[in-house]
């Protein structure tokens, strides 16, 4: 089974991806944390993306189509992805069959409330609202994408971690 999760920062995604990824027994990719591990590295591309990253801007297309393809190649039986494709032409590049696509709706107020006790480096304001601004234009419209092939459903994410976890699995009863 392949899975993504998509929504803006904030919205728990990562948090309902893990979740999912044990309830399931199928692997989580994330690129924000394989992001994070590169700039961990304090390698010259970790010191390069470490910038990016804090300014709140997404890294290049090149950069996520070869990570994320390597780590498909290693895998047979299913993931749940989040944090890609964000962008259309990142669909485009990866081509990924989704079986569903989970899109947690939260309004900004929310997302801007939540992320700024998150208190993660790369979660100054500007970071956050730069991150927002680019979500909708960017990673918006896949929605409409996702929409039109009748894989995506619509997850209120505006409420406590068990809640949605529990729909998510929910609505992943009538795939199984
Ligand atoms: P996230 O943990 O998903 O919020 O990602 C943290 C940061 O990593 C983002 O603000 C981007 O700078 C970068 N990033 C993560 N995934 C992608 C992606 N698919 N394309 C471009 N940049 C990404």
């Amino acid at each position: 089974m392949q899975i993504l999760l998509i929504g803006p920062n904030g919205s728990g995604k990562t948090t309902q991806a893990k979740l999912l990824s044990n309830y399931l027994q199928i692997p989580l990719i994330e690129t924000g944390q394989i992001l994070r591990d590169i700039v961990a590295e304090d390698s010259s591309l970790g010191r390069e993306v470490k910038k990016i990253i804090n300014s709140g801007v997404l890294v290049s297309d090149e950069l996520i189509s070869k990570i994320v393809k390597e780590k498909l190649e290693k895998l047979q039986n299913g993931f749940i992805a989040t944090g890609f494709p964000r962008n259309l032409r990142q669909v485009e590049d990866l081509n990924i069959n989704f079986d569903r696509v989970f899109y947690l709706q939260i309004p900004d107020e929310k997302v801007i409330e939540r992320l700024t006790k998150r208190g993660r480096e790369d979660d100054s304001r500007e970071a956050i609202e730069k991150r927002l601004m680019i979500y909708h234009q960017q990673t918006e419209p896949l929605l409409d994408y996702y929409s039109r092939l009748g894989i995506l459903e619509n997850i209120n994410a505006d409420r406590n971690i068990e809640e949605i976890q529990e729909d998510l699995r929910l609505k992943l009863k009538w795939l199984k």
